[in-house]
């Protein structure tokens, strides 16, 4: 048997959804089952219940508004977002999203859980720290709202407590932005990444030196700042197998510089 045995339910309403994991704390919400599946193949997790949310509407869809912002429902797979015109209101968005493993993760892996999860080695928690994101919480209070500094809290910990649901993630306009990644072969997780925002100021996040994005604002834009404010932050990564904290925090201040020419160039 691959997997043991777990209840499974897939509700139709957020209400629903909300209700179901508030009444067990050992169900888990099922996004595109990208990292849960595996996580359970590999015994690493074993959830009582699983809350399919892949039948609630108020989960899905990509919304851009008169000013520019979008608002992404959670449920939203990578390949939409890299095929949606809409969400190429913000292009770095699809860029990055078509960088992420293969056709078939990016088929049913979805913008909340890649986030959800907070994973350290994953593209998106950098991206969206450095886009300045606001996450909508659904609990049994009603909705609230977090910034992506908020969200992250922890690897594996977000702000998504038991019985909540992360709803959509609104993206405010802009252009300006870049990524930039060193990673395990061609569509492999992050050995580090950096992404870089120019919005008013310029907003650089750094993923994989940390348990959650380290977040640099450094001024001026220029190359020297850039590397100085990498190297202010003291950062101290983790050494693994990949590659040791001395080569990581190498990276860091490359892989910063590289985001931010991507979005100075973005910019003109
Ligand atoms: C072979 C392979 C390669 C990969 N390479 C990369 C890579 O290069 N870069 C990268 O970023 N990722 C990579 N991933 C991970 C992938 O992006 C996953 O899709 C992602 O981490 C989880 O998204 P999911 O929709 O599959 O969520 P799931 O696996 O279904 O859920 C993940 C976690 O988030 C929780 N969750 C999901 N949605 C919500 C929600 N709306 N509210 C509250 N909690 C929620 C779940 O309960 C679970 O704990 C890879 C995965 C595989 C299998």
């Amino acid at each position: 048997m691959l997997l043991r045995e777990v209840a499974y339910a897939r509700p139709a309403s957020l209400g629903e959804a909300v209700e179901l994991l508030a009444a067990n704390d050992g169900a888990r919400a099922l996004a595109g089952g990208q990292t849960l599946v595996n996580v359970m193949k590999a015994r690493a997790g074993s959830p009582d219940a699983l809350i399919d949310l892949s039948r609630i509407e108020e989960l899905k869809g990509i919304d851009l508004a008169g000013d520019g912002t979008l608002e992404i429902g959670a449920m939203t797979t990578y390949t939409e977002l890299v095929q949606s015109s809409e969400a190429r209101a913000r292009p770095i968005l699809g860029e990055v999203c078509a960088q992420i493993a293969d056709l078939q993760v990016r088929n049913r892996g979805t913008i909340g859980g890649n986030i959800c999860t907070n994973d350290p080695t994953n593209h998106l928690p950098p991206l969206l720290a450095a886009l300045g994101a606001e996450m909508t919480i659904h609990g049994a209070d009603g909705d609230r709202t977090v910034t992506a500094q908020d969200f992250f809290l922890g690897v594996y910990m977000t702000a998504v407590g038991t019985g909540e649901l992360l709803t959509k993630i609104r993206i405010p306009a802009g252009r300006a932005d870049g990524f930039a990644a060193v990673t395990l072969g061609v569509e492999g997780t992050c050995i580090v990444s950096a992404a870089a925002s120019i919005n008013g100021g310029l907003r650089i996040a750094l993923g994989c030196v940390d348990a959650v994005p380290v977040v640099l604002e450094p001024e001026p834009e220029d190359e020297a700042a850039v590397v100085a404010s990498v190297a202010a932050a003291n950062i101290d990564p983790p050494s693994d197998v990949h590659a040791s904290s001395e080569y990581r925090t190498h990276l860091a201040q490359v892989l910063a510089v590289r985001a931010v020419a991507q979005a100075a160039k973005n910019r003109s």
